[in-house]
């Protein structure tokens, strides 16, 4: 073979190599097989191991099927999953998919999704991933509903539901589509419902805003009278409450807030999920660095996930890169911080159940 033909061949070589690695890397490595016992970051993906937030269901229209969804979490490398519904559903006769695309349709949680989620949760038994079974009907403003409705889903799929959320407390984007923030009265009124899942030890995972660009904690107050009322709940809360209508906020600010309500609510785990957090905050010059000292500093404070909706319309590239997205910030993360958050050592405990992630291998 000439010189130049053999270059060629290299290059080749080198370029599909290239694919395959890109392919297999940061996703699809399997986080089950450590060289030492222990959990090497330089080799192994800094994409997180569970996926605390994922919507099984759709705002409306088809979902990505059972088995296809369960096979984009273990290409990527996820091996635990809280499987939610959808906190607001469009109604069955309207043609969107997306209540922004539909100002005026009003959206309502919804018991149908749950079930649907049940009833594919318990023909398939999943183990890889592992999925936690979430109920997402809660109706806040009409608390008065929600112990019926607990009550049915335990004669139907008694103790398969081991989550409660992501359901609405406030949301601003929902306003156009009918939705009211809870009140101090309503929160009061919650007081059953809470009692159950504070005794089942059911996470509950809350979307409170924290407000707008114009005011930036607008609604910090309902999420305080939740925490101040039921301290011994376990509250999730999701996006740290930031949200596409608060995309300037002081970082330092948002995490001073953060810090004091970590400090007076021992009961409080933050959600990092959603791809806005990255985009918005973590990816600005400067920002990614202070939270993760603040994560580090608070390493068993807070859980992962995608807040991936799996409507028809996305594929398994969408799932993939949302993955890569939200995880960015698990890079910056020191060891401890990143074996909490990203391996899953945080959920397992938030969910009481007996699972163990590995150590990560310290550099030498
Ligand atoms: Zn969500």
């Amino acid at each position: 073979m000439s010189k130049a033909r053999i270059h060629r061949h290299l290059a080749v070589l080198g370029a599909a190599l290239t694919a395959v690695a890109v392919v297999a890397s940061p996703a699809g490595a399997d986080a089950g097989r450590l060289e030492h016992g222990c959990y090497n970051r330089a080799t192994e993906p800094y994409t997180s191991a569970v996926d605390s937030h994922l919507h099984f269901r759709p705002f409306g229209g088809k979902a990505i099927p059972f088995d296809e969804l369960t096979g984009y979490l273990r290409k990527s490398g996820v091996r635990h999953a809280s499987m939610y519904g959808i906190g607001q559903t469009l109604p069955v006769n309207s043609g969107c998919t997306y209540y922004l695309d539909c100002p005026g349709t009003p959206v309502t949680p919804s018991m149908k999704n749950d079930f649907v989620n049940a009833s594919d949760y318990a023909q398939e038994h999943s183990k890889d991933p592992e999925l936690t079974l979430s109920m997402t009907f809660m109706d806040l403003n009409r608390p008065e509903t929600i112990p019926a409705g607990i009550a049915l889903y335990d004669s139907e799929y008694p103790d398969m539901f081991r989550w409660a959320g992501e359901v609405n407390l406030v949301k601003q984007a929902l306003f156009p589509n009918h939705h009211k923030p809870a009140t101090s009265e309503n929160i009061k009124n919650w007081a059953p419902f809470m009692k159950t899942l504070r005794e089942r030890g059911i996470p509950i995972t809350l979307h409170s805003d924290l407000g707008s660009n114009a005011e930036s904690t607008k609604y910090l107050h309902l999420m305080e009278e939740v925490l101040r009322r039921y301290p011994d709940n376990k509250i999730v809360w999701a996006h740290m409450g930031l949200s596409k209508e608060l995309s300037t906020m002081n970082p330092d600010e948002h995490i001073r807030l953060m810090q004091r309500l970590l400090d007076e609510h021992p009961n409080l785990t933050l959600d990092l999920s959603w791809r806005v957090l990255e985009d918005q905050y973590f990816s600005k010059p400067g920002v990614r660095a202070k939270y993760a000292s603040f994560l580090d500093r608070n390493p068993t404070r807070a859980i992962p996930g995608t807040d991936f909706v799996a409507s028809r319309n996305k594929d398994f590239q969408v799932y993939q890169e949302e993955l890569e997205v939200t995880s960015r910030i698990n890079k910056a993360l020191d060891d401890t911080a990143f074996r909490n958050i990203a391996l899953g050592e945080n959920y397992f405990r938030l969910l009481g159940i007996k699972e163990t992630t590995p150590q990560v291998c310290r550099v030498q």
